[in-house]
């Protein structure tokens, strides 16, 4: 009923299309992302992350390996954000100050 929200669900559905009863999402660089669910992707997200070949990096560059390797869902960042603050190594191997400390000096006035 909405025009403003028609107009907005009509432009945006013409980056999605149905193949072989698959729903496909065209990114900015017209590759074909395979919409999953949510739960499937934070399954790629865990195996990118923390798999076999995993090395805990950040959300983004999860993100982008998971778009890129031809995956697409809406909650992607959220969920990447998510798993990188609840991942135990990420938390324990955290750059972290390995100063020690010092009593706190006040600067003489000049
Ligand atoms: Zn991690």
């Amino acid at each position: 009923m909405d025009e403003a929200e028609a107009r907005m669900v009509v432009r945006r559905c013409k980056s999605f299309t149905i193949m072989n009863n698959e729903l496909y999402k065209r990114s900015i660089s017209r590759v074909f992302q395979r919409c999953v669910t949510p739960e499937e992707g934070r399954q790629i997200l865990r195996d990118i992350h923390a798999g076999d070949c995993g090395h805990h990096a950040g959300a983004l560059s999860i993100v982008a390996k998971a778009f890129q390797h031809g995956f697409y869902w809406p909650t992607a960042h959220s969920d990447a954000v998510d798993l990188v603050r609840a991942c135990g190594g990420c938390q324990k191997y955290a750059s972290q100050s390995h100063m020690p400390g010092l009593a706190l000096k006040t600067i003489p006035l000049t």
